[in-house]
């Protein structure tokens, strides 16, 4: 954990911003709940836990500088509520997501698995891909051993 705060912390100073420690507060919250997929609001009650002072606006700042910075990604699973994600370090692309219709759970594909639906887009439609972002709505494992 602490050489992932470094390299973000390389990151931030790469682009001339310092990792205050409100801004590394922030970024422990975000790496100690990886596999979730939390809003601002989840962060902001988080981060308050270890630096009471700190306020949702802050939060919210920090957040959407990381999202700049590529650090985090921000999706949406349809209920309004934009959610932080930490980018894979050296994922070009985001990661795909498979929610539940079911329970709700969301898990994650870390493989882009993508490459020839891009090379066609790319052709087809003269476009040069960035990024993307792919959820698959369906049925999870767990809901499925339940039946
Ligand atoms: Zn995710
Ligand atoms: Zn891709
Ligand atoms: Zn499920």
């Amino acid at each position: 954990m602490e050489s992932r705060i470094d390299r973000i912390k390389k990151q931030l100073s790469g682009a001339s911003y310092k990792l205050t420690p409100q801004r590394e507060a922030t970024v422990r919250i975000l790496l100690e709940n990886e596999e979730d997929h939390l809003s601002a609001e989840d962060v902001f009650l988080l981060v308050r836990e270890i630096s009471p002072d700190i306020g949702l606006a802050t939060v919210y700042r920090t957040l959407e500088l990381l999202n700049e910075l590529n650090v985090v990604d921000k999706i949406q699973f349809g209920d309004g509520v934009s959610r932080y994600d930490l980018r894979q370090e050296g994922a070009a692309h985001f990661h795909h997501h498979l929610v539940c219709i079911e329970c709700g759970a969301v898990d994650e594909i870390q493989e882009d698995l993508l490459e020839d639906v891009e090379a066609i887009v790319e052709r087809k439609w003269n476009f040069i891909i960035k990024d993307h972002r792919l959820t698959f709505h369906g049925i999870c494992y767990r809901c499925q051993e339940d039946k």
